[in-house]
């Protein structure tokens, strides 16, 4: 059995939420679950508390954070809506999207208030903010009674962690407490949207997707997925490698040619179909090979992919084929999913 450094904190019981709430009070620095992906929390008004998330997950400082707040008032006390080109409309699109859908998994972007602190933002201007809706998150939000910047609890650049068990996998002694709240929802980063400029323009796909926003919101404006150029995305965490587990070879094959490596040494992640389809058609992978496979509906889909990068890793496979999933449409989480895939699978620039 490994010996961890960081103590675990029962989710389930208020005094260890409180536990939390203080630790990051203090200064520190916890991981907590929330309904996208774990977070790793600190005070985020507070330079040295957010620096303090910068060196544990060796992240870019380019790289800004999102600060969680418990309701839409204290957000909007975080934004300079006056700083927009038509403020009135900036506000008007808060509005509209906070109804809409916070508590949630939807990040807005706007320009910042003074007093938040450049480190946050990585010298931008403008601020990420986001309400979640787990019920543990919210309540260490009210012990902390303050914005805490939480980017996803793992190593820059590796998957994001969806359990207690995958921050400490990637920050095991490298933050004061892990609160373990169980699984998380939808296994997926938020989505953000900029909302300085109208129409507002989509900047990150995520656990919200690209349908139900544009039902709200039809102008929103959106780029095709995968690696793009900061300037292009204005969402710097786009620009590189991320979400990838550590492993060698990582290609992503499309449906129709997973077959090509069906009989090879390869380690494959594909869907439950397409493995039922190749079982049938191309007969049973070869005994010591790696085969993990992912439920059709996009929802599980999402929930288990990064549960599944992580036993990959373990599983130390030296080279691993992901089926690319076809983005037929915009209706599901595909293309969020897709865009995961692609960076993960995506050579350092
Ligand atoms: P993470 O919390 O690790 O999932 O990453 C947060 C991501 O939110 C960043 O990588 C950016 O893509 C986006 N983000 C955060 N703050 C800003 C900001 N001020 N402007 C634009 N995008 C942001
Ligand atoms: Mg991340």
């Amino acid at each position: 059995m490994p010996i961890f450094l960081t103590p675990i904190l029962d989710a389930c019981r208020p005094q260890q939420i409180q536990r939390a709430g203080e630790l990051i009070r203090q200064g520190g620095l916890v991981a907590f679950p929330t309904e996208t992906v774990y977070g790793l929390g600190a005070l985020g008004l507070n330079e040295v508390s957010v620096g303090k998330i910068f060196a544990a997950k060796d992240r870019p400082a380019h790289n800004p954070l999102i600060l969680h707040v418990e309701h839409k008032n204290q957000a909007a006390l975080l934004f300079n809506f006056d700083a927009c080109a038509d403020p009135v409309s900036a506000r008007a699109l808060f509005e509209k999207l906070s109804d809409a859908f916070w508590p949630g998994p939807l990040t807005m972007v706007c320009y910042k208030k003074d007093h938040i602190p450049d480190i946050v933002t990585a010298g931008s201007s403008k601020v990420a903010v986001r309400v979640p809706s787990h019920p543990v998150a919210l309540a260490l939000l009210q012990y902390v009674q303050a914005p805490v910047a939480a980017p996803s609890a793992n190593a820059s650049s590796r998957p994001s962690a969806t359990t207690a068990a995958h921050v400490q996998h990637t920050l095991d002694g490298k933050l004061d407490a892990i609160l373990d709240g169980g699984p998380c929802q939808h296994g997926l980063e938020s989505t953000v949207i900029d909302i300085s400029q109208n129409p507002p323009q989509l900047l990150r796909m995520g656990a919200i997707s690209l349908e139900t926003i544009l039902n709200i919101e039809p102008k929103t404006t959106w780029r095709p997925i995968g690696l793009a150029t900061h300037e292009a995305t204005g969402s710097p965490g786009l620009v590189c490698k991320h979400y990838a587990p550590q492993i060698e070879k990582i290609e992503l094959v499309e449906s129709t040619k997973i077959q090509n490596f069906w009989l090879s040494q390869a380690s494959i992640l594909l869907r439950q179909s397409t493995a039922d389809q190749l079982d049938q058609q191309a007969g049973q992978r070869l005994k010591s090979t790696v085969t993990i496979t992912l439920p059709d509906d996009p929802i599980l889909y999402a929930q288990k992919l990064y549960a599944a990068l992580y036993d990959l890793e373990q599983s130390k496979t030296p080279w691993l084929v992901i089926e690319k999933i076809p983005a037929y449409d915009t209706q599901n989480l595909w293309l969020s999913i897709l865009d995961r895939l692609a960076r993960a699978s995506s050579l350092d620039p």
